[in-house]
């Protein structure tokens, strides 16, 4: 059993991808060809976004967000220290301090009511990033943003496909920055990424910046970056939305499934608020504090793959350390000990799925007979 199964969705999508860079590759238009506006106008669509602009990773869609919204140094970004370190690292790139605010204990997502708090008047954007696939509580984050007169970024690099009050992850902020990292939820056969906005003038800043600051050939109004997505990595994309739409659903139904599955197990599920969905980036639970090492042993001798997102909050990284004082988010520090993340893919098999949840129910009774109480 794969922790992600990429080979069965390959399967399935071979023809269609091999004809598509076989395209690419007559065209000869490897950067910028005409995949690239392809994409853009169907990812524009599909969130509902006015704009898309695919760039070079989900790191480079938060980099270059930043930069079109002019975040520079002595400026402030709150965000949450309960994800990958890209979501830090490019405020700090961008010469600006990350602010880490706690997440909520049952969805691992940044705690919104503890937001109003950490703003001071150096404050400039608020960076939640929709963690597992879930998008964090956005009505009251924009709410805040727009009593500050703050941007919002959505680091959605997890949740591209997720819905919240109806609308579409990537669509529900200043900015909306997602990755096609092979393992995402949508994801091509290497590094890409896009951003998404509604405002023309951001939109227009971010495709320039994408370009070295280019505002004509030649012409560098603005610093920028070496931020284009391949044309290559565009088509396989493009190839990989034929059959997205099922793969959501898949995702929606495996999770909910789990959840059924595991109810008993003894371990913690997430919550999914009532009015989202979370589509299962990773598919994570929370395990009693102290069982985890045990039980990914006794998983991974079962055939069973397990990963840890993430298993050190950022404020507690030695790069990060001297932001935040240690217990500054003591849900993050707690949670960080107990979360694993189990098999999930649009492709993963209702009999694996099974075996999955029995594996992981008897390797739990069996750490917890072990452990005296
Ligand atoms: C994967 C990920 C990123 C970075 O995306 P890349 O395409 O790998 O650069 C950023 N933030 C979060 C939350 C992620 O999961």
């Amino acid at each position: 059993m794969q922790f992600i199964d990429l080979k069965t969705q390959y399967s399935a999508l071979r023809e269609s991808i091999a004809a598509r860079m076989q395209r690419v590759l007559d065209h000869g238009q490897y950067i910028m060809g005409p995949e690239v506006a392809e994409l853009e106008q169907q990812l524009a669509a599909y969130t509902g976004a006015k704009h898309c602009i695919t760039v070079s990773s989900g790191t480079e869609a938060l980099l270059i967000a930043l930069m079109a919204l002019d975040i520079r140094e002595g400026d402030e970004v709150i965000t949450t220290p309960f994800t990958f370190a890209a979501t830090a690292e490019m405020i700090v790139l961008a010469g600006a301090k990350p602010v880490f605010v706690d997440i909520e204990p049952d969805t691992c997502n940044i705690d919104a009511r503890l937001i109003e708090a950490a703003i001071t008047p150096r404050t400039k954007a608020l960076m939640p990033v929709s963690l597992y696939g879930q998008v964090a509580d956005m009505a009251e984050i924009n709410a805040i943003a727009a009593r500050h007169g703050l941007a919002v970024i959505e680091d959605a690099a997890q949740s591209f496909g997720a819905t919240y009050q109806g609308r579409r992850s990537c669509n529900l902020s200043t900015f909306g920055a997602t990755s096609f990292f092979p393992s995402k939820p949508l994801g091509c056969y290497g590094d890409g990424g896009a951003l998404f906005t509604s405002d023309d003038r951001l939109a227009q800043a971010a495709r320039e910046i994408r370009v070295h600051g280019q505002s004509k050939r030649y012409t560098h109004t603005r610093l920028g970056v070496g931020g284009r997505m391949d044309t290559l990595q565009c088509a396989v994309v493009l190839a990989k939305l034929e059959r997205f739409e099922w793969e959501i659903e898949r995702r929606l139904r495996l999770g909910a499934r789990y959840g059924e599955l595991l109810a008993a197990s003894g371990v913690q599920l997430l919550a999914v608020r009532p009015d989202r969905d979370c589509v299962w980036a990773q598919y994570t639970v929370l395990l009693p504090d102290g069982t985890r090492d045990r039980v990914q042993e006794l998983l991974k001798a079962e055939g069973v793959p397990t990963a840890v997102h993430y298993p050190i909050p950022l404020h507690h990284q030695p790069a990060y350390a001297h932001l935040c004082c240690p217990d500054c988010c003591p849900n993050s520090q707690a949670l960080a000990r107990r979360v694993m993340s189990l098999p999930m893919s649009a492709d993963l098999s209702e009999a694996d799925q099974e075996r999955v949840a029995r594996a992981l129910t008897q390797a739990l009774a069996q750490v917890q007979a072990a452990t005296p109480a």
